[in-house]
């Protein structure tokens, strides 16, 4: 692809204070999604003393072609102290809000869920204060998993769409996009203060009239959040970035979300889904 455009050139940030919140988070065997899939946002995030920790090991037993995160290399177990660690780093880094995000663990019965269910205890416990959001994998469908999940009441539960329906087979090719909206639909069938949240990406070919479908889809199943930014490609290894889409583009998908009635719409090339995730709530 050709030289990405001026809007797409990443912000300036202080990278002494981006090393010592890694170097923080490293001491303590902890990952973030920010590091492992190589986010353009990070250095700004960690800047502003924001992660989105990411639990259940590194390694993914699925093959998304968009995804950085690791994959075909040994698993291990979940690590009974990851909880607790996350806890304390929430408290240690003064965080108001935090997202909770994971690998997808299709080898373990429960999806992972309850080490999810651990996780959020803890962080509640240590952090009265602080807002939890769960970026959840599809637990293959399991409402059992989900239900655990739900019970331990984070204040928003987000499960990414990812892309549209006709680019499942070459994009995420282990998921499935009726059960993605599925899931979404449970929670609020479970429990309706729970907020839920679905973000996408774009420039991978979809047409602006497939997006806005499935925004009327994420609509239908009451999705109170929406979060769509440019796809960029973690390495020339990974799949093609089709198309940088201007920022008009994304202003277009803000205004159709906020008239089909999201409650919080961000929309922009940097734009991911736990990205200034706060601000759904200011
Ligand atoms: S399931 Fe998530 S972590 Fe795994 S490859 Fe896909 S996007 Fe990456």
């Amino acid at each position: 692809m050709e030289q990405r455009p001026e809007w797409l050139k990443v912000k300036a940030f202080d990278v002494a204070k981006m090393e010592t919140i890694q170097k923080k988070l490293t001491a303590k065997g902890l990952h973030t999604v920010c590091e492992e899939a190589l986010c353009p946002n990070l250095g700004e995030c960690f800047n502003q003393g924001t992660a989105t920790f990411m639990i259940l090991g590194n390694i993914c037993t699925r093959h998304c072609a968009f995804c950085g995160v690791k994959k075909e290399q040994k698993l291990l177990p979940p690590d009974p102290d990851e909880p607790l660690k996350v806890a304390e780093a929430v408290k240690k880094l003064n965080l108001k809000y935090v997202v909770i995000t994971s690998v997808t663990r299709d080898d373990l019965s429960d999806g992972g869920a309850m080490h999810f269910v651990k996780t959020i205890e803890a962080v509640k416990q240590l952090n009265p204060q602080t807002a939890v959001e769960v970026l959840i994998p599809d637990f293959l469908g399991n409402r059992e998993a989900l239900e655990k999940v739900v019970k331990a009441k984070p204040k928003v539960i987000n499960h990414n769409i990812e892309t549209v329906p006709v680019l499942y087979d070459v994009i995420r090719p282990e998921a499935n996009y009726k059960r993605s909206l599925n899931l979404l639909k449970q929670v609020k069938e479970l429990d309706k203060t729970i907020y839920t949240k679905s973000g996408m990406m774009v420039g991978l070919g979809e047409t602006q009239q497939a997006v806005k479908q499935v925004m009327n889809d994420l609509r239908e199943v009451d999705c109170d959040i929406f979060t769509i930014g440019q796809y960029l490609a973690p390495t020339p290894q990974h799949y093609p970035v089709k198309e940088y889409v201007t920022p008009e583009g994304f202003t277009t998908y803000e205004q159709w979300g906020k008239e089909i009635g999201f409650k919080f719409v961000a929309a922009g090339s940097f734009v991911r889904s736990s990205y200034q995730a706060q601000n759904a709530f200011k």
